[in-house]
C-alpha cells in the first residue's frame, strides 16, 4: 500500500495539518507551497490514521489486487460519529462500506 497525496485537494489546513497531527511515524510536512508532504515515504505502515482525518479526501491508500482490485484505492469520510469508506478500482468501479 502507499499513500497518495492529491495536492489540488490538499489546502494545508490553514498551516494546521489534522494528518501531521495524528501520523504515529511523525512523518507528514508541511512543504514551502503550504501543502502535506511525506518525508520518508516508505516508512509509512498504511495504518490511514491521516486518511481517516483529512477533511478533503485529499489522503488516499492504494490496496493491494488481493484486496480491492487491480489499481483500486481507498478513501475515507468521517460523517457524524460514523466513518464512510469508498473503495475505488482500476476501472472506476466504486463500493462504499460505512463503519
Ligand atoms: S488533513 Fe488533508 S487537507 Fe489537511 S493538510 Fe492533511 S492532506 Fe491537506
Ligand atoms: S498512513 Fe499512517 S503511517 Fe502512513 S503517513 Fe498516514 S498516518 Fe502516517
Amino acid at each position: 500500500m502507499t499513500l497518495c497525496i492529491d495536492r489540488e485537494r490538499c489546502q494545508g489546513c490553514n498551516g494546521h495539518p489534522r494528518c501531521a497531527d495524528v501520523c504515529p511515524g511523525n512523518l507528514l510536512v508541511l512543504g514551502e507551497q503550504g501543502q502535506i508532504a511525506s518525508r520518508e515515504p516508505d516508512d509509512c505502515w498504511d495504518c490511514a490514521a491521516c486518511v481517516k482525518v483529512c477533511p478533503r479526501q485529499a489522503l488516499s491508500l492504494t490496496l493491494p489486487p488481493e484486496v480491492g482490485g487491480r489499481g483500486s484505492r481507498l478513501w475515507a469520510r468521517q460523517v457524524g460519529g460514523k466513518m464512510h469508506w469508498t473503495i475505488v478500482d482500476g476501472q472506476g468501479r466504486t463500493k462504499n462500506f460505512v463503519i
